[in-house]
């Protein structure tokens, strides 16, 4: 413990953040056993191609699953490793966050600069003009209040289509700003989270099993540029045989210890 302080005292740190970040805040991992990929296929309800049939063929079976994925994430608050990293940040500690989880929290609790490399929920994005707006918690409540009253198919398919909303340039449909199964990963938080590495010098990965990439490459580039590697998770990951240092404990607990001051 007492290296690792003394490291982030002297250099700024990069923070990688995986589910296990979230869980705090109930929102369960996605995947694995009892995850929502385990009940959804994700073949049908996270690619582009499943979607869009759904959408046409089973409404009603979308409108369960966006019910269930959107009402999980929007009763969810920021929880204390959140409210942490944003201190960090405003303290000049941390030179950014780099998060694949879509529920936003990391924004919503305040942090700044945040590296979203799967995407966020509350974002949606003109696939025509490239143009990206924010959702509030409010508004997507308000159209998920509206979803989940409708019953006829042509209601929900109507409803459906207010959730993605219109493009106010070219008046194109939006798409959810996440990144869906076999789609590329957007390039430029990828250079964020990158560019927030590089900065530092140390990576701290915490709460993620270092299995998923292009995330999971992200410790190789920290220390290709010489940077120290730290991970902070409960169960073994992949990360952990080429790291500087593991600490086998939940992300709020090691930062409660960690105490800069
Ligand atoms: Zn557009």
């Amino acid at each position: 413990m007492e290296q690792i302080r003394t490291l982030i005292r002297n250099e700024k740190t990069a923070v990688l953040c995986g589910a296990g970040i979230s869980v705090a805040s109930g929102i369960p991992a996605f995947r694995g056993t009892g995850g929502l990929w385990a009940r959804y296929d994700p073949e049908r309800f996270a690619t582009e191609e499943g979607l869009t049939s759904l959408f046409r063929n089973d409404p009603r079976v979308l409108k369960e699953f966006l019910c269930e994925w959107y009402g999980v994430l929007l009763k969810a608050e920021p929880n204390a490793v959140h409210r942490i990293l944003v201190r960090l940040e405003q303290e000049g500690w941390v030179s950014g966050v780099i998060t694949q989880n879509i529920d936003d929290l990391h924004r919503r609790a305040g942090s700044i600069r945040v590296a979203q490399i799967h995407g966020s929920a509350m974002g949606m994005r003109c696939p025509h003009c490239g143009i990206r707006r924010r959702r509030t918690p409010q508004e997507c409540r308000r159209l998920l209040n509206g979803l989940s009253s409708a019953s006829t198919r042509r209601r929900i398919r109507a409803w459906i289509l207010r959730l993605r909303g219109t493009c106010p340039e070219c008046r194109g449909r939006l798409t959810p700003a996440v990144v869906l199964f076999g789609q590329q990963l957007p390039l430029e938080p990828l250079e964020s989270a990158r560019r927030y590495i590089f900065e530092a010098g140390v990576l701290l990965c915490v709460g993620t099993s270092g299995s998923v990439y292009p995330a999971a490459s992200l410790p190789g580039y920290a220390r290709q540029h010489a940077k120290k590697v730290f991970v902070v998770n409960p169960e073994p990951t992949a990360l952990d045989f080429s790291a500087d240092g593991v600490f086998r404990q939940l992300a709020a607990d090691f930062f409660e210890k960690l105490s800069l001051h």
